[in-house]
């Protein structure tokens, strides 16, 4: 380690992304990307992309893309923030919103970069248990001290709180920013999404990505809903740390990424019944699945850990997530390929046990 590092840069504990092999081909089930091409608009965009262009500057208030975000779920563009990839999204709300020692709820077990942005904001955080079948308790989070960030659907659990379970807790911390986290919710059916709530509540902020259902992980989009007031602390914070943060290239393939619903309609139908498949057939083979919102399984078996179950797979050339936390050592977490891919794990899950 670095002898210059600061006192607090040695006490963070960063994030661990999941493996990203870059020399064997796995069948790679461990970080919830879509295993489907991004709308085809995008190839075509790559492929007359004029280099040229890219030694001039994104557009740093990304009007283009923006606009074109906000037409798709009912918004003025004024009450959308894009960023490069949610979790610079959550960055920028926390620098926004947060000050050093406030506190801060968030479930436990859930995203984890929630508990690394409270150490790296200098927060207090209060990580909340979830109930015993792994559903977040509302009542635990009705008229709390501090801000409150939620994923719903959750990771690893794959579960989801219906809309008028999250509008109770919006409701009931007036004056402290809700976040809801909706990574998943493309993959959650109706109900689920808190967008229908921001017009009656100015507390409530809404995080997605195109990381997910839009099959751009790559390319880094983020964004958040909110008041025109608070998206516009969010700029602030932009032009205060990185003015042009979502490249030239991002803004385009993006735009028409939000703009191809018919595209996003079949990724998501496909994933969702290659999910339903596998939840029956993983029941048959004795693991214990629970009801999924997302393109994600959160998997157990009553004879091996998450761990054993996890390098089983591996060397079979499945990648797949297993965890550290106490309450999920049993399970993995596999993110929905392709029908192949997951008959692929299928049978080596059916091998293994
Ligand atoms: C994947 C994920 C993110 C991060 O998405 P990016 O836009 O790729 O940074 C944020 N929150 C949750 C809950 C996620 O699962």
């Amino acid at each position: 380690m670095s002898r210059f590092l600061s006192r607090h840069g040695a006490k963070l504990e960063p994030y661990v992304p999941g493996e990203q092999p870059v020399e064997r081909r796995y069948i790679k089930l461990n970080t919830n990307e879509c295993p489907y091409p991004p709308a085809p608009g995008v190839a075509r965009l790559l492929a007359e992309q004029k280099a040229r262009e890219f030694s001039l500057y994104p557009d740093p208030e990304a009007k283009a893309l923006r606009q074109a975000i906000a037409e798709r779920y009912g918004l003025r563009s004024d009450e959308v923030f894009v960023g490069n990839g949610s979790d610079e999204v959550l960055a920028f709300i926390h620098m926004a919103f947060f000050d050093p020692g406030d506190s801060v709820y968030f479930p436990d077990p859930s995203y984890g970069f929630y508990g690394v942005y409270a150490k790296l904001f200098h927060l207090n955080p209060h990580p909340v248990p979830l109930a015993e079948d792994f559903t977040v308790t509302v009542e635990d989070y009705l008229g709390v001290d501090g801000h409150i960030l939620i994923a719903n659907p959750n990771a690893p659990t794959g579960l989801a709180l219906g809309r008028e379970q999250v509008e109770r807790i919006v409701q009931s911390n007036p004056d402290h920013l809700v976040i809801i986290d909706e990574a998943y919710v493309d993959f959650a059916g109706d109900g689920v999404t808190s967008l229908p709530l921001l017009d009656r509540f100015d507390n409530l902020m809404v995080v997605g990505t195109f990381s997910k259902s839009r099959s751009l992980a790559g390319l880094r989009l983020g964004y958040a809903f909110s008041r025109r007031q608070h998206i516009a602390a969010l700029e602030r914070m932009k032009y205060s740390f990185h003015p042009y943060n979502v490249n030239r290239f991002t803004q385009q393939a993006a735009a028409i990424a939000v703009r191809d619903e018919s595209h996003l309609r079949q990724v998501v139908g496909k994933i969702i019944a290659t999910r339903e498949r596998c939840y029956r057939r993983l029941q048959e083979l004795g693991c214990k699945v629970l009801p999924s919102s997302t393109n994600f399984l959160f998997v157990s078996h009553p004879v091996l850990k998450g761990r054993e179950f996890y390098e089983k797979l591996r060397e079979k050339g499945i990648l797949v997530r297993c965890f550290d936390h106490p309450r999920t050592l049993d399970y993995i977490r596999v993110s929905i390929g392709t029908d192949e891919d997951m008959d692929a794990f299928l049978g080596a899950v059916e091998e293994t046990l």
